[in-house]
């Protein structure tokens, strides 16, 4: 067991944590093409007999990297394979790794026969478990992130995904030039992610309010406790992220369209799980759009479309920004309240008609924003709000309807 497996294979974790295919599609690619790499120009490629150097490896590998950098910019995609992805993280960390190994020690196995107990053997499973766990908190995080843009507005999800690309082509890079750099500092980077993330925990944890009727632990949004439904001395505000507010609530209704508008439970503040409009709460059993009703959200909505409309018309003055800018609000204040209870995954061609509305928009936006601002915004207020009373039943507030999915 040398120092370079050793970095090697330390120095892989993180990158098979971030990426399937990716860091298995790079190493079989420097191992059959050393010369395309800087720096490794003398390196002898690995025999040609050696099954990572095969052609149909390498392009099968290439084209699931490739697959796997354009799905993972869609929240349809990156949501179905989330939860395979950690255990398929490790099986190929493990394959790459042995097949390395295969390659390269194959000698010196032979020289010492099985080779009993090679350390690298621990080390090897010890690291499979460590890309499962890190795939893991990994996954957790991007929920998270989801939870705070769950419609992918602020792009945040597609901005972390090509970040996550970066970092495993960069961490590659600087794997095979300075190992051991690599290695620091991508533990050094995991080490301060896991603590912030502690940080974070912690910081909810004392968010939570403690009810002086029975004692359990509230939301600090909560209007009535999660356990004894007493009414909460103390409601803060919710922010538009979902974030505790450092303001107390003074009217109850309002704050509790807001919550609605997050999709969480307007008794304890909680998420609600399905998007269906007529549900019971998980932790409280409050029965949601009972109080306030549909008919008073989709009023609610209707109030502020009329704000941001006008809004839209004054910034569409300002050149491409002003259009964006309408564009942003919309989707956070009045769109993404009512996508929040529709199912995902309008149809393809759905998708590609709205895609092709927004450019055409987008391009009428760059002189004439403030035509095309509102147009938008009322075109696409329109679908959300008619897909959203569609769901709601045609007696607008019926909670008889209840079955359905
Ligand atoms: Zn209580
Ligand atoms: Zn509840």
């Amino acid at each position: 067991m040398s120092v370079v497996q050793i970095v090697t294979i330390i120095g892989s974790i993180p990158l098979f944590s971030l990426r399937t295919f990716l860091p298995a599609f790079l190493t079989t690619l420097l191992l059959s093409y050393p010369e395309y790499f800087p720096g490794l120009e003398n390196v002898p490629p690995i025999p040609e007999e050696a099954f990572i150097s095969r052609d149909w490896v390498l392009i099968t590998l290439g084209a699931l990297s490739l697959l796997e950098i354009i799905g993972d910019k869609s929240t349809e995609i990156r949501n179905l394979l989330k939860n395979a992805e950690t255990y398929l993280k490790p099986i190929f960390f493990l394959a790459i790794n042995l097949s390395l190994l295969d390659e390269t020690s194959v000698e010196v196995l032979q020289e010492v026969q099985w080779a009993a107990f090679d350390p690298l053997w621990i080390l090897l499973a010890f690291g499979s478990l460590l890309v499962h766990w890190l795939a893991t908190v990994r996954k957790d995080f991007l929920d998270f992130l989801e939870d705070i843009d769950e419609d992918d507005n602020l792009f945040i999800g597609r901005i972390t995904s090509w970040i996550e690309d970066s970092l495993v082509v960069f961490g590659f890079l600087l794997l095979i030039w300075t190992g051991i750099l690599m290695v620091i500092l991508y533990t050094v980077a995991i080490a301060f992610f896991l603590f912030m993330r502690k940080r974070h925990d912690r910081k909810i944890e004392e968010q939570m309010l403690v009810c002086p009727n029975c004692g359990a632990k509230n939301l600090p949004f909560a209007v009535k406790c999660v356990n004894c439904k007493e009414l909460q001395p103390k409601i803060y505000a919710i922010g538009i992220f979902g974030q505790k507010k450092e303001k107390l609530v003074s009217n109850i209704q309002k704050h509790q369209l807001n919550l609605i508008s997050h999709r969480k439970c307007t008794d304890c503040g909680n998420k609600l799980e399905s998007n269906r409009l007529f549900q019971n709460c998980h932790f409280c059993g409050n029965a949601h759009f009972q109080s306030p009703t549909v008919k008073e959200f989709i009023k609610n909505q209707d109030k502020k479309f009329y704000k941001i409309a006008g809004l839209s018309f004054l910034l569409g003055f300002v050149p491409v920004i002003g259009f964006l800018t309408s564009a942003v609000l919309a989707n956070i204040y009045l769109f993404s309240p009512y996508r929040r209870y529709i199912p995902k995954g309008s149809s393809f061609l759905t998708k590609l008609f709205i895609k092709f509305l927004t450019f055409l928009f987008f391009l009428l936006g760059i002189a004439l924003g403030f035509i095309a601002a509102p147009a938008y915004i009322v075109l696409r207020y329109t679908i959300w709000k008619k897909k959203f009373t569609s769901r709601a039943g045609k007696p607008a507030d019926s909670p008889a309807r209840n079955n359905e999915v």
